[in-house]
């Protein structure tokens, strides 16, 4: 039990330092979206390792969206940046003027917006205090989150983009990206061109990679292939032992959403530090999660939880962080129901227990509130266990309600209705209302918006 809730808060504790750190960048997001529409991200990135530096270019296509054509200053398009620094901005041949305030880069355009697909490119380097980490010592990389601390984007869950990253790395590293691997090139000076490239538009948060000194597992015996990358602490046949439910896993998820998981590759890292994150195609994890796993096969929470994303959180993700708890709390709602399937329904009451616990103090406390947040910018860590913790009972609430057989088909026409799209509480509210035939407003009153 001690051990659920360490994974849980693992994530807890990735997301307060995210949204810590991100206020600047959050206000930033609201202007940000509403001036374009980013179609795609071609970012190519050289991260040095003993400098824990990071430089690059990022061409991005987009689109202005309708609205702003006819707002007198349109034609300058915002991005969120982090802390890099700068270097140019071209359409084509033709250098743009831009500024940099805050976290914000401005980019004036030299023509009024119109309709048609803009392609700029960006050249920057910078030395990210997150977003993206490296562990020297390990001679490890990986991206966190706050992908706009590394290259400049729109960093809101609401806009999605397809994505090509090339990275140039040491030879002896092995990496993961968004995807599938197009081409990878020995360059002349020693390092290795890796050129990987998502087709399916998803959130920029999701962007990312893993690269570093690993050992690594492949298993293409069915599809999806599934590839192991962890560091050199672990041995084949331990890799294989603390993965071995990956299988189960996707294959319970797939049942449940009615739709496969989407990519030929999915990858779990194992990172010598603390991480546990989702990522387009991938998750990133602490080694610590391997050694609990090694030594007790229920204690899988968190590598259940990741692979749940990859449905809920990643294809349908909540339209603003307002709306946390349809990533947190569903995905937390069916990491159990994946450990009742496999393990048996006292592993989920188990689960549930430690869950209610936790909403039982808050709430006995007097901090409960909707799970419709007015401003995610800095929550508090009762705040963040509101979105996983009573995300989880009111999901498993609903499904008590409508009972199991209504309950999975509902949930399977909400997955299929909003795949690869961004949802609001609402969406999710009707489409359970529509496919099970029956109002949820009182439920939703009580579990969600906490109306009296
Ligand atoms: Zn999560």
């Amino acid at each position: 039990m001690r051990l659920l809730t360490l994974f849980s808060s693992n994530e807890h504790l990735i997301w307060r330092s995210f949204a810590a750190l991100c206020v600047a960048t959050l206000t930033a997001f609201t202007y940000a979206a509403s001036t374009i529409d980013t179609l795609h991200y071609d970012v190519q990135l050289e991260p040095d390792m003993s400098a824990q530096r990071v430089s690059g270019r990022v061409v991005i296509r987009f689109q202005f969206t309708a609205q702003d054509t006819a707002t007198w200053n349109a034609n300058v398009v915002e991005l969120d940046a982090g802390e890099l620094e700068i270097i140019s901005v071209t359409e084509g041949k033709r250098s743009l003027s831009f500024s940099k305030r805050d976290k914000r880069l401005s980019i004036v355009m030299p023509d009024a917006p119109d309709k048609r697909e803009h392609t700029i490119r960006i050249v920057f380097n910078g030395k990210p205090k997150f977003g993206l980490r490296f562990l020297p010592n390990a001679e490890q990389v990986f991206t966190e989150f706050s992908t706009s601390e590394w290259m400049p984007c729109i960093d809101e869950p609401s806009d999605r983009a397809s994505v090509s990253i090339t990275l140039d790395l040491p030879r002896r590293y092995k990496v993961v990206a968004n995807g599938d691997l197009q081409s990878r090139t020995h360059l002349p000076n020693g390092k290795t061109r890796y050129v990987w490239r998502q087709i399916t538009p998803i959130p920029s948060y999701l962007l990312g990679f893993a690269a570093g000194v690993f050992r690594e597992v492949v298993d293409d015996s069915a599809k999806p292939t599934l590839r192991y990358l962890t560091s050199t602490a672990f041995d084949e046949d331990d890799i294989r032992k603390i993965f071995t439910e990956t299988r189960s896993m996707m294959a319970f998820f797939e049942k449940k959403a009615g739709i496969p998981y989407p990519e030929k590759q999915y990858t779990q890292v194992l990172v010598s530090d603390w991480a546990a994150q989702e990522i387009g195609g991938f998750a990133v994890m602490g080694e610590s999660y391997g050694r609990r796993v090694f030594n007790d096969e229920r204690a899988v929470w968190l590598g259940a939880h990741e692979v749940a994303h990859q449905w809920w959180g990643n294809a349908i993700t909540n339209v603003s962080w307002n709306e946390f708890w349809l990533n947190e709390g569903i995905g937390s709602f069916m990491t159990a129901a994946y450990l009742e399937d496999r393990f048996g329904r006292e592993t989920y009451e188990r689960t549930l227990n430690a869950a209610r616990t936790k909403y039982n103090a808050i709430r006995e406390a007097g901090k409960d509130k909707s799970l419709i947040f007015d401003n995610w910018l800095n929550p508090t860590s009762q705040d963040r266990s509101l979105v996983y913790d009573k995300g989880f009972i009111a999901t498993h609430e609903l499904r008590e309600t409508l009972g199991n057989e209504v309950f999975w088909k509902a949930f399977r026409d909400y997955t299929k209705k909003y795949w690869n799209q961004s949802v609001t509480t609402r969406d999710f509210q009707q489409a359970m209302e529509a496919s099970s035939g029956r109002s949820l407003a009182a439920f939703f009153d009580e579990w969600v918006y906490l109306r009296k």
